[in-house]
């Protein structure tokens, strides 16, 4: 008999803990919609009391996004909890999660407490926030390096006190399979209490082990799991959503056990969640990378026109990778790419359907087709606009092997047009060193990637920075078919972002 494992997403909270990754709160909203649409059981959708903007934010999405439960992060004191509570009290089906560390080192390092004064705050925080609250999850932070005799002890405090959900950590990525399923079976053994409600667990990756340990997991009897899309999180990350659920429906008979996702939506998650935070996904990741369903070999690609099934476990269009045969063009005009983009799933208002038109033409014009990524990229850039302080109008380079590069680069503020020339190390450098001089701002340039996000030759090529300018770091993205301008552009939205962020 297959059971449901509850798919709790956390790309909001542990994901967003991420250097750089920082949401504000429409494009937290966007991906909260997305999560939704996904299918995810629980949007775990931030750590209100760590800023005033962060608590805003998952306000927005309690309200505004429904379907799953939105939970709220909280430390086990009263204060959190309050501020957790306003941030998700709105919500169709709100959760309270609180989370107090239960391992020796964690007790007298971290909190400088004895055991029995932790679990005395643990079970008040639990009753606190359940005044509020009927669902409270409570984390058992550190849980596999705790002593199993004293975690026992807290999950049934917990559950005393009230808590609807368990969750049992492997914060620090230290576990391995055989013995975290373990654990998660001792524990069912040992606490009847745990049969009447939600067994959870979390697990990071720092030993490449968080996708195992959380399938050990479900086969011993967990039923929710917390994870991220792309596996992003704190360190080497979290668990990633779309290979457990991928593993439990490509091998539903080892596992008996099912999600309520709709799969064919991973992809443009996946695609959506490294745009937004701007931490790229590795090639070869499983399910999501750019390879993962690339067939390169001769023999493979022999057996895969004889018959997929010879080399291929997962169809692409299972996780919503779709081959388009329709070829769009500069001529193919509104009507046709309207067409295509509500295939793909946009849902553009007029005012963002003009604003990827005219994006779509000037690449169009540039690269003879269109192909489907290609709109997925210019749809995606035009939606997460911040408002621009200067937009970008043209440039020149000058370059070779025997000449020091020079970039001559025109912007707009408002209807001003700002030109100014520089040198530089190569030509993307001297590009940069022009934007500095119109905008009047210094940058360093902290993180630099440049892919081609098509293929072919006329590939559009995409370019992600991360910029410290001021105290903080700003991400940027910029694409067209030319590379050198696609790292202006990128460069230019991160000081975009950077304009904005201090103007709110
Ligand atoms: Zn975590």
């Amino acid at each position: 008999m297959s059971r449901k494992i509850f798919v709790f997403d956390t790309t909001l909270r542990d994901g967003e803990q991420v250097p750089g990754a920082k949401l504000n709160k429409r494009q937290k909203l966007e991906i909260a919609t997305q999560l939704a649409k996904l299918g995810v059981d629980v949007i775990e959708a931030g750590f209100p009391c760590s800023s005033p903007e962060e608590l805003q934010a998952v306000s927005a999405v309690a309200e505004q996004v429904r379907g799953p439960v939105i939970a709220g992060l909280a430390r086990a004191v009263k204060q959190d909890i309050d501020i957790a509570w306003e941030a998700v009290q709105k919500a169709e089906r709100p959760r309270l999660h609180v989370f107090l560390g239960a391992s020796d080192i964690h007790l007298q390092k971290k909190l400088r407490r004895d055991r029995e004064s932790a679990m005395e705050m643990a079970v008040e925080a639990v009753r606190y926030a359940k005044k509020y609250c009927e669902d409270v999850e409570y984390s058992t932070e550190d849980a596999s390096r705790s002593d199993f005799d004293y975690l026992c002890r807290v999950i049934e405090a917990a559950i005393g006190a009230g808590a609807t959900v368990i969750n049992v950590p492997d914060t620090v990525g230290y576990a391995i399979p055989d013995e975290y399923g373990d654990l998660i079976r001792r524990l069912r053994e040992g606490i009847p209490a745990l049969d009447h409600v939600t067994l959870s667990v979390h697990c990071h990756n720092d030993l490449g082990l968080a996708v195992a340990n959380s399938l050990a997991a479900i086969r011993n009897g967990a039923s929710q799991v917390e994870c991220t899309i792309n596996g992003i999180g704190e360190r080497a990350g979290n668990a990633s959503l779309e290979e457990i659920v991928m593993n439990l429906k490509t091998r539903p008979a080892s596992y008996q056990a099912y999600t309520d996702i709709q799969t064919q939506e991973i992809y443009r998650t996946s695609r959506m969640v490294s745009r937004l935070m701007n931490i790229p996904v590795q090639p070869n990741k499983a399910i999501v990378g750019a390879n993962a369903f690339a067939h390169s070999s001769g023999v493979h690609q022999d057996g895969i026109l004889k018959d997929r099934k010879t080399y291929e476990i997962i169809r692409p269009e299972d996780v919503g990778i779709r081959q388009h045969n329709i070829v769009l063009t500069a001529r193919s005009g509104r009507a046709a790419l309207r067409h295509r983009l509500t295939d793909l799933g946009f849902e553009l208002n007029p005012e963002q359907f003009e604003r990827v038109y005219n994006r779509f033409v000037s690449v169009a014009d540039r690269k003879k087709e269109i192909a489907t990524e290609d709109l997925r990229v210019i749809v995606e850039i035009e939606l997460t606009r911040v408002p621009e302080t200067f937009s970008f109008h043209s440039m020149q380079i000058m370059s070779g092997n025997t000449m020091t590069p020079l970039a001559s680069v025109t912007l707009l503020k408002e209807e001003q047009k700002l030109t100014d020339a520089a040198t530089g190390n190569g030509p993307v450098d001297a590009a940069f060193n022009c934007i500095e001089r119109i905008v009047g701002q210094q940058g360093k340039l902290r993180d630099y990637d440049l892919k081609a996000v098509t293929m072919g030759r006329d590939a559009l090529g995409e370019a992600m920075v991360r910029v410290e300018i001021g105290d903080s770091i700003y991400s940027g993205i910029g694409t067209s078919p030319d590379v050198i301008e696609a790292s202006t552009r990128a460069y230019l939205n991160a000081f975009n972002r950077f304009f904005a962020n201090s103007q709110a």
